[in-house]
């Protein structure tokens, strides 16, 4: 693959248009997409009107005028991307909160079901908040297992399969449909974290019961946007919201004593939701209004082939899987000192991230990069490598985030 091969795939490139819709610095080939989304070009003036005109002009009054029902009207605008319907879907709170109300509502559904089973190597929220939330049901257990023991750790005592659906080091990919019928044929709920699937690949939760995921990745709704929760119609008058908070009542306003939980998605609400960063994630959804996931796939697909191919002329081991139908959308390679490696590309503009141990990962994000932004970017980790830039003691030192 050389530039010019790049350029020509560009050249016919179905989404090469989106690129304008984003802004990024000049100097940067960002390959981080998968952990903190673009700033698309039209939010800043979005996030000027909230603040400026519905909270400084209009006041109080937007709470009528908008504010009160983002969380439904948003969550319905990423319905279709997880192949939802338009009630099944609230955002607010993080990926982390919704995880803990669900586990514990599945929990609490069934008593005769007292265990959680989920991957070892799962993104780490997902088991710290299960280990907390198991403590909140008397009985309760979370069986944590190795991806080839799952099946066999599903049971008649199983609650809840929790899995993420593209493992954030990897990039794997489960099946969907087939572990949502394992997760069923043992009689549990089946739990899907979509943070680092949505957006990235096209998602049909079909007989899934319940997902969460994140919005600041590939969905670009800015950092430490409001996560989304999914909960399938026929179980949305089953299960209960254990945060209980008076922004799931029936009725907020008549301020009762008791709880009487909103029917439908409702209930799923807890506090007063954070205005401004549900305007910026609102305004970031307009650019996937009509995107064609058939063409992100295969435009994540052909970017991927070209730093793959640069990473395995060096002899980088690539941890994640050569079929596109069983990953989402980053690329990570192994390491012996990935982390200064991380530093070095960073110096050199190329962004990515590093993940303990010895993982490099580079996300892969089709609607602002060029297959030749992912060519220079192959072309700067050869460069990095051969000329062993990355030994600079300056690399070495750790930062808090990573
Ligand atoms: C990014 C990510 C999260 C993030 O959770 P927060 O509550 O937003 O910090 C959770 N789960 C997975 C799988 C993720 O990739």
């Amino acid at each position: 693959m050389t530039r010019d091969d790049a350029r020509a795939l560009d050249a016919r490139d179905p989404l090469a248009a989106y690129r304008d819709r984003f802004t990024l610095p000049a100097d940067t080939l960002y390959l981080d997409g998968n952990s903190l989304g673009a700033l698309p070009a039209h939010v800043p003036a979005a996030l000027a009107n909230a603040a400026t005109r519905q909270w400084g002009d209009r006041l109080i009054r937007s709470w009528n005028e908008g504010w009160f029902d983002a969380p439904e009207r948003i969550g319905a605008r990423i319905a279709p991307l997880i192949g939802a319907a338009p009630d099944e879907v609230i955002v607010g709170d993080s990926t982390s909160i919704h995880l803990f109300k669900l586990i514990v509502a599945a929990l609490r559904l069934d008593p005769a079901r007292r265990t959680v089973v989920s991957e070892a190597g799962n993104f780490p929220t997902d088991l710290h908040v299960a280990e907390g939330a198991v403590t909140c049901v008397p009985g309760a257990r979370l069986r944590v297992v190795a991806r080839e023991d799952l099946a066999d750790a599903l049971d008649d005592d199983t609650a809840l399969l929790l899995l993420t659906h593209v493992h954030y080091k990897t990039a794997a990919r489960f099946d969907m449909p087939a572990w949502t019928a394992r997760a069923h044929a043992a009689g549990a709920l089946m739990l899907w974290d979509l943070s680092h699937s949505v957006g990235a690949v096209a998602i049909d939760l079909a007989d899934a019961d319940l997902a969460v995921g994140s919005t600041y990745k590939y969905l670009n709704g800015g950092p430490g946007a409001p996560a989304f929760v999914f909960v399938a119609k026929r179980w949305q008058d089953c299960l209960d919201n254990t945060l209980s908070g008076w922004m799931g009542h029936a009725a907020p306003f008549a301020f009762e004593d008791g709880y009487r939980p909103a029917p439908g998605m409702a209930r799923w609400r807890t506090g007063t939701p954070g205005i401004l960063s549900m305007a910026a994630l609102d305004a970031a959804l307009d650019v996937w209004d009509g995107v064609d996931m058939t063409a992100v796939a295969a435009k994540s697909a052909a970017l991927f082939e070209i730093l793959a191919r640069a990473g395995t002329a060096l002899g980088l081991e690539c941890v994640t899987p050569r079929d596109p139908a069983a990953r989402g959308s980053h690329i990570s390679f192994r390491h012996r000192d990935a982390y200064a490696l991380t530093q070095a590309l960073i110096a050199r503009g190329v962004i990515g991230d590093f993940r303990d141990p010895d993982i490099l990962r580079l996300g892969l994000t089709p609607l602002y990069l060029s297959h030749e932004d992912v060519w220079r970017a192959g072309d700067i980790l050869r460069e990095t490598i051969e000329t062993a830039a990355w030994q600079d003691p300056a690399f070495a030192t750790r930062n808090a985030v990573t």
